[in-house]
């Protein structure tokens, strides 16, 4: 039997006959775009952040060039984050005409490293953007004051760090917006693209809807350049059946990590995720550092039928895309090293203490 790397069809078999009505309900209100569904989604979503906002767009892609583009970032303003996280971070300050200033990472968390931002602020920084990658929460009190001292926006992308908590307190709810995705393979995914602002400024999450909906102030009549950003009320009825659900997946997704970390312990070369009480971390992905022969080991675990995954192969400032900006390969080693190491095993609810075992044993096979 083969382990894949999530497994969406088991959960919806779980959750059948929930998701079905749900879908049919929203088809038999023809409320798809928008609506009663995504209306109702997004209170829950607030109540579930503590956030005084929340509103639904098309992705967690959108999620975030609505947010820079409500807090006005745009052309001439550099925004600093990581180079070690998906393309989509970047694009998006790239989308609405800003520069992305990258800067390095920290090798044990695989973090944007406060230390490294400072030195990255120039006259034209206007926001931080900070990537909780892989569910496991940033240095919030260092960027949070970092940006207090400069006057700094800081934009959170949580697209893999839903319920994610820092020191008491969920993780997008520090800045001024907090960027979700419903990806299906994030920890709460749709059946499609989805994605959601939380923010606590009125101004910010009204400019935000005017935003997803082609720059309408009221119907058909059209004060801003806008997107067509919306989400789905199918979308939104599934997202609603699933939330009541998340925080068990999540300890799901914790116990499982455990078991990983318990079972690879004292294996030479292969560095596990710490798991801590003070901030949890709620593993969207499970991640190793593989010191030695990462990817010999990749095509081990997939000769055994055991899928694996590189989150990510190549730095955003080494790729093509970002060739204008000039950086050199060295210019962010951590970032470089991690890139050669990073090597994610199968994670999610419903992934069974046997199938985890069975990684682990492959893995300690070849080390
Ligand atoms: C998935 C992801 C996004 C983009 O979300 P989409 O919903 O796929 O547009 C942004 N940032 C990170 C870190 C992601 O993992």
């Amino acid at each position: 039997m083969a382990i894949p790397m999530t497994d969406l069809y088991v959960q919806y078999l779980g959750l059948k006959e929930e998701i079905d009505a749900a879908i049919e309900r929203t088809i038999k209100d023809s409320s798809y775009v928008l609506g009663k569904q995504v209306g109702q989604f997004e209170e829950e979503i607030a109540g579930y952040f503590g956030t005084r906002y929340a509103v639904g767009v098309n992705s967690g892609t959108d999620a975030l060039v609505l947010a820079l583009a409500a807090l006005g970032i745009g052309w001439g303003d550099e925004v600093i984050t990581t180079p070690f996280t998906f393309i989509a971070t970047a694009e998006a300050i790239s989308r609405v005409g800003a520069k992305p200033v990258f800067c390095d990472i920290d090798y044990e968390t695989f973090n944007i490293d406060p230390q490294k931002i400072e030195e990255a602020i120039t006259k034209n920084t206007k926001a931080i953007l900070p990537v909780h990658l892989y569910g496991l929460p940033c240095d919030m009190n260092k960027i949070m004051a970092l940006a207090k001292k400069h006057s700094l926006f800081v934009i959170e992308d949580c697209a893999q760090s839903f319920g994610s908590v820092y020191q008491g307190q969920k993780v997008g709810t520090f800045g001024a917006c907090g960027c979700l995705s419903f990806f299906p393979a994030k920890t709460l995914g749709c059946y499609g693209d989805g994605g959601m602002v939380v923010t606590n400024e009125q101004k910010t999450a009204e400019k935000i809807k005017i935003l997803r909906n082609h720059g309408s102030t009221t119907k058909y009549m059209y004060g801003k350049h806008g997107f067509n950003s919306r989400l789905d009320g199918i979308q939104a009825a599934i997202l609603r059946v699933k939330l009541k659900y998340i925080d068990s997946w999540i300890e799901k997704r914790i116990h499982n990590a455990g078991i990983y970390n318990r079972e690879l312990a004292g294996v030479n070369d292969v560095v596990t995720p710490k798991i801590t009480e003070k901030d949890k971390h709620t593993f969207n992905y499970y991640n190793l550092k593989v010191k030695k022969n990462r990817d010999g080991l990749q095509a081990h675990l997939k000769a055994k039928g055991i899928a694996a995954a590189i989150y990510y192969p190549v730095c955003l400032h080494l790729q093509e895309v970002y060739k204008e900006l000039g950086y050199q390969q060295g210019a962010f080693p951590v970032a470089e090293l991690i890139q050669n190491e990073s090597l994610a095993l199968p994670m999610y609810p419903e992934l069974t203490e046997q199938n985890i075992k069975k990684s682990a044993q492959v893995i300690k096979e070849i080390f």
